[in-house]
């Protein structure tokens, strides 16, 4: 089923619908978007068979899917998914980030739950085929951090119930206007430490980006929203000590010294393309990094003493968002006195300079797609 090695051969025919949304009532949504509440015109579509490989791919309007109730992935959730973003720069034209670095986590997570690897030429292709024909639907990036966020997604709608890799998989891309993540300006979270749900264990899913780690992740959201919080952070499922994640963005520690500390990847934590970036901006910045673990008593007594001075997470929808409370059962801090501390600032910032076009791109992080 491993795809790796198979050249680029996919195609997608492009079929405009006649009937996209008039041009006032697109401004009206890209002067307001939201997140993850409106989609473009159109999407992609492509299809798997162990026969045939990857085909049928195309660009069509964007809609409903039409799926048997006994559809694999609505059973045993054999599901994968990436999150990345379609920036305008201010000659208007239209840029992706490391679009390589999906492309290969997309394959790995296609590995992990036994699906068809995409290969990252038709990765590529399907995203440049979508924004091209919606390219009128990326908003522009003067007003600060709007962009059209891109999810590219597969499941086995084989149907059949059986556990077995399915032999009919849909590869699918929607794309959703996105405005700045923080309106009014970035804000510190609240973060509920989770002593009873663990994300991952070893040997699990933890680092394939898949629907089932997101649905196993509510539970204890719901117990987040419950103690007033505005997200969960994980701890190892073997020690119940190690600070892995949040359910979907990673952590970052600034110490009092200026070097920054993220826990290092052990399989059971998702390697953020964001936390990879951070790592090589922040010694740009003059920072020294390190991936290591981290222990939830260093995390406390960190913050307690002075020793850590700011904490953010990070990930392609939020960019880098400011921890600014941290609570568990029968206890709470305060990070850098709930502010936005300068660091995760200048780090937020140079992340979104380099991805708006108005730093050099000195690693060639970006490619155009329009
Ligand atoms: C997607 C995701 C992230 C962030 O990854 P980016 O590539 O930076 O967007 C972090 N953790 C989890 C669990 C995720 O699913």
């Amino acid at each position: 089923m491993t795809q790796a090695t198979a050249p680029s051969t996919l195609e997608f025919t492009v079929s405009r619908r006649p009937d996209v949304l008039p041009d006032a009532e697109r401004e009206a949504i890209l002067a307001n978007p939201g997140f993850g509440k409106k989609f473009t015109d159109h999407m992609i579509l492509a299809t798997w068979t162990p026969g045939e490989g990857w085909h049928d791919g195309k660009v069509t309007a964007y809609g409903p899917i039409s799926l048997d109730p006994s559809a694999a992935v609505l059973h045993y959730a054999q599901e994968i998914f990436e999150g990345m973003k379609a920036y305008r720069h201010a000659d208007g034209s239209i840029w992706t980030f490391r679009p390589e670095a999906n492309a290969a986590r997309f394959a790995r997570s296609a590995r992990r739950l036994a699906l068809p690897e995409l290969p990252e030429a038709d990765f590529l292709a399907s995203l440049t085929a979508l924004v091209e024909v919606d390219q009128a639907w990326v908003p522009s990036g003067e007003a600060g951090e709007a962009s059209l966020y891109l999810r590219p997604f597969m499941f086995a709608s084989e149907a059949f119930l059986g556990v077995r890799p399915a032999a009919q998989v849909t590869y699918c891309v929607i794309a959703s206007p996105a405005g700045a993540y923080f309106s009014g300006g970035v804000k510190p979270v609240s973060i509920w430490l989770s002593t009873d749900y663990t994300r991952a264990a070893p040997g699990g899913t933890g680092a394939a980006k898949c629907g089932g780690n997101y649905a196993a992740s509510l539970a204890a959201q719901v117990e987040a929203s419950a103690h007033g919080c505005d997200q969960v952070a994980f701890l190892d499922a073997v020690e119940h000590r190690w600070v892995e994640e949040l359910g979907g963005m990673n952590l970052y520690f600034v110490r009092r010294d200026g070097s920054i500390v993220t826990p290092e990847l052990t399989g059971t934590i998702l390697e953020g393309v964001t936390r990879a970036s951070i790592l090589e901006l922040a010694k740009d910045l003059g920072h020294s990094v390190q991936e290591r673990r981290i222990s939830i008593e260093e995390w406390r007594e960190g913050v307690a003493s002075g020793d850590i001075t700011e904490v953010f997470a990070c990930g392609t929808a939020a960019v880098v968002t400011p921890v600014g409370r941290l609570a568990w059962e029968g206890g709470e801090l305060s990070v850098n006195g709930g502010e936005t501390g300068s660091t995760t600032l200048a780090i937020r910032q140079a992340l979104l300079d380099l991805q708006y076009g108005r730093a050099e791109d000195t690693r060639g992080w970006l490619t155009r797609l329009v």
